[in-house]
């Protein structure tokens, strides 16, 4: 079995989100830590906290994948942009702690002229500045789909990022299908080679979420353009392979369809029927 939820928003406080995800029918979520473009993020109340944590042991849920700030860049070539970007991930991390036991994803970045090489020190930096033993959240680094100077559009690059990080047990990937595909990786006809070679790269130990998300592009388009389950490039009898994968269970899978609520619970009861079979 796998977990499966999609991305729900913050507006009314955590317990809301679970009891709306147990309504969907799904066990597990994600949600941004704060509004997606940036600024502030509202204070976490305490009671709040304990009553997600309470409901997600109590329903079984999978660990949540809480997803940072896109405009978080911690390898900006602009130092304004990186530093702001470097408060946000590490107040972010001490807030995942109010959660314990679950996920924070985020974009690696882009190096906007600077070149892969000091993208990977800076963000391998930023990762060494801010993990710190104690905590209880796993960082992943999110496969992405190649775009301009984005970071990450290769498995090398990532791996190369968490060679470098001396907390290895802190550290993973989520893999995002709409992205791994726009970036190249065929996971439509050979998903068992792109796991292979996922695995030869980074390690399959490191895979801890996937972003479970068609395409509305041909594989290798670098274009990161989210399509519903099913109405993409990468396809329903595809995507059904990939929840089924032997090498990914277990594991959260997160909807960030172009969809509203009625087509989440579409898709989330899509895949359940899938395992039920
Ligand atoms: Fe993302
Ligand atoms: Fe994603
Ligand atoms: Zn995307």
């Amino acid at each position: 079995m796998i977990y499966i939820g999609c991305h729900l928003s913050v507006t009314n406080g955590y317990e809301a989100m679970g009891r709306t995800m147990c309504g969907f029918g799904g066990n597990t979520f994600a949600y941004f830590t704060r509004n997606p473009r940036g600024g502030r993020s509202k204070d976490i109340v305490p009671e709040d906290a304990e009553a997600l944590n309470t409901l997600l042991q109590e329903k079984s849920f999978g660990p949540l994948v809480a997803h940072g700030s896109y405009t978080m860049n911690l390898c900006a070539s602009n130092e304004t942009t990186r530093s702001n970007g470097l408060d946000m991930f590490a107040q972010d991390l001490q807030r995942m702690e109010a959660f314990p036991e679950n996920y924070y994803n985020f974009h690696p970045g882009a190096h906007t002229g600077q070149g892969t090489e000091k993208g990977i020190e800076l963000i391998a930096k930023a990762l060494n500045d801010n993990l710190f033993p104690e905590m209880r959240t796993i960082v992943l680094l999110e496969t992405m789909a190649g775009k301009g100077t984005e970071m990450g559009g290769n498995f090398e690059e990532l791996r190369e990022i968490i060679d470098r990080v001396e907390l290895k047990d802190k550290i993973g990937v989520c893999l995002d299908t709409c992205h791994v595909w726009d970036a190249g990786y065929d996971i439509a006809g050979d998903l068992d080679g792109v796991l292979q070679h996922f695995d030869d790269v980074i390690g399959l130990d490191r895979l801890y979420a996937i972003h479970f998300n068609d395409s509305k592009n041909p594989c290798g388009s670098h274009k990161d353009r989210h399509e519903k389950l099913g109405e993409g490039f990468i396809g329903m009898e595809a995507m059904k392979r990939i929840a089924l994968h032997p090498a990914l269970q277990n594991k959260p899978f997160i909807l960030e369809t172009p969809n509203d609520d009625a087509g989440y619970i579409k898709e989330i009861h899509t895949v359940l029927s899938w395992m039920d079979a």
